[in-house]
């Protein structure tokens, strides 16, 4: 048996794992990246307190001795499903069951502006363009005599009040207490403000009343400048245009405020649902297609009683609908009937900031916050990562930032522009 997964995040590699010296069975994971990273962390390479090589790993390395599984750098162009085949970017490949594991990516609801000058939040890429971009931004004020320029590039708006906006916003308020005046004392004399801005009524919206009220108190003792009920409808000429008619003008306009999941040419119209998410049913086989898998955040799946409206976009769902589908493959190449996909909801989390958190769990329903809650955020966001080597890495950098209330990884590191790696070629 064939089997093809495209893309190697939570749902991806957990199903790969799984499906280690399955007899009969041969995987070949594709990814545009040749590494897996975790999401949940990346605010924190954004921010410099941690590095690129804590949070990531090449797959290659992970799949290295591993007979029945390979992996295959390129991006997935289109689906043939008549012939079995996928067309990548750089050559094709035929397969017995394919598996899209794809996710999600950055949605801007349709406003161009916000697309071309807003920092996005979803990858490793894009953590290290914010990083370098707001570094560079404090360096052009260290030196700007124009108080209203200056002012712009010391402002930031987060778009997007979810657990990434909430955390990326509250490292932010830290770092400004901790390190701004001590390493810039040219900008003591102006202000530098951070917003926090959604659409919506509350903070974290998917979480309990009162982890959302905890937030917000939190948050804004931090002074974090918190604005509810707040729709970004464009981003021009510096300016961040709300629904209301209010402006904010900044050069760092962060988009933590929505994702899509991405459409496959060769899958038919009428097997995407909501947010262009692929309709699966109870076993994540797509609707409409015979031998096409989808889990993670790119599916949709409304066959789960306790979720009717279907899973949502969440680690655990990813990891779980995985280690779910590689024992339908299993049970598939044994002739057995299949199990249906049951989503175990163990809670939900943010970080807001030092000795700030909150949690959530549903057995028993339960409410933490403060100092206990942030320890259970470390502890678990901890043992989640990939490797042994990854969580000594960021422990090591956790204890550092924690006792020194600092970190030393804010260099500005960018490609030389001479070297251009084109996409094609990989
Ligand atoms: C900043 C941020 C913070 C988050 N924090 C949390 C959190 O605290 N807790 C939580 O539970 N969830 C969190 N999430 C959500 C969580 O990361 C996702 O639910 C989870 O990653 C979904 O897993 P997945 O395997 O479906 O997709 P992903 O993990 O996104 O993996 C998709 C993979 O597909 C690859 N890919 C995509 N398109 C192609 C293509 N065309 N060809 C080849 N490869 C492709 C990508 O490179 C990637 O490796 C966060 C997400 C973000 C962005």
């Amino acid at each position: 048996m064939e089997i093809i997964i495209i893309g190697g995040g939570f749902a991806g590699l957990n199903l790969a794992k799984e499906l280690l010296n399955e007899k009969g069975i041969n995987v070949t994971l594709v990814d545009k990246n040749n590494y897996n990273f975790f999401a949940p962390l990346i605010y924190q390479v954004a921010t410099a307190f941690l590095e690129p090589s804590s949070i990531s790993y090449p797959f290659r390395k992970f799949f290295s001795g591993k007979k029945n599984l390979q992996f295959r750098l390129g991006k997935l162009l289109k689906v043939n499903p008549s012939e079995n085949k996928i067309i990548l970017n750089n050559g094709e490949l035929k397969y017995d069951y394919l598996v899209f594991a794809t996710g999600a990516e950055t949605n801007y609801f349709g406003m161009e502006n916000v697309k071309k000058n807003a920092i996005p939040m979803k990858t490793l890429n894009d953590a290290i363009v914010m990083r370098n971009t707001l570094l560079k931004n404090l360096e052009k004020a260290a030196i700007c005599k124009d108080i209203r320029e200056r002012r712009k590039l010391l402002t930031i708006v987060v778009a997007g009040g979810g657990p990434t906006g909430v955390e990326v916003s509250g490292m932010f308020a830290e770092m400004r207490k901790n390190i701004l005046l001590k390493e810039y004392p040219e900008l003591s004399t102006t202000a530098s403000n951070i917003y926090l801005v959604d659409g919506a009524n509350a903070l974290l919206s998917p979480m309990s009343k009162a982890s959302q009220e905890d937030t917000l108190e939190a948050i804004t003792k931090l002074g974090v400048v918190v604005k509810l009920n707040t729709t970004v409808v464009d981003y021009v000429d510096d300016t961040v245009y709300f629904g209301n008619g209010e402006t904010i003008q900044t050069k760092n306009l962060i988009w933590a405020a929505g994702v899509s999941a991405i459409v496959f040419e060769g899958i038919p119209a009428e097997s995407y649902g909501r947010g262009k998410r692929m309709a699966v049913d109870a076993f994540n086989k797509v609707n409409g297609t015979e031998n096409i898998y989808a889990i993670g955040d790119t599916c949709i799946q409304l066959t789960d009683t306790d979720f009717p409206s279907g899973h949502p976009q969440v680690a655990q769902v990813a990891i779980q609908q995985g280690l779910n589908l590689a024992n339908n493959f299993k049970l598939l190449s044994q002739k057995k009937p299949l199990k249906p996909f049951k989503y175990n909801d163990k809670g939900s989390m943010a970080i807001i900031g030092k000795n700030k958190a909150v949690v959530d769990l549903p057995k028993p329903k339960m409410h933490f916050k403060g100092f206990f809650a942030w320890i259970i955020w470390l502890f678990i966001h901890l043992i989640s990562l990939i490797t042994y080597r990854n969580r000594v890495k960021t422990f090591f950098n956790w204890m550092i930032a924690y006792f020194a209330k600092d970190q030393s990884l804010r260099m500005i590191i960018r490609p030389d522009k001479k070297v251009k790696i084109e996409p094609k070629q990989l």
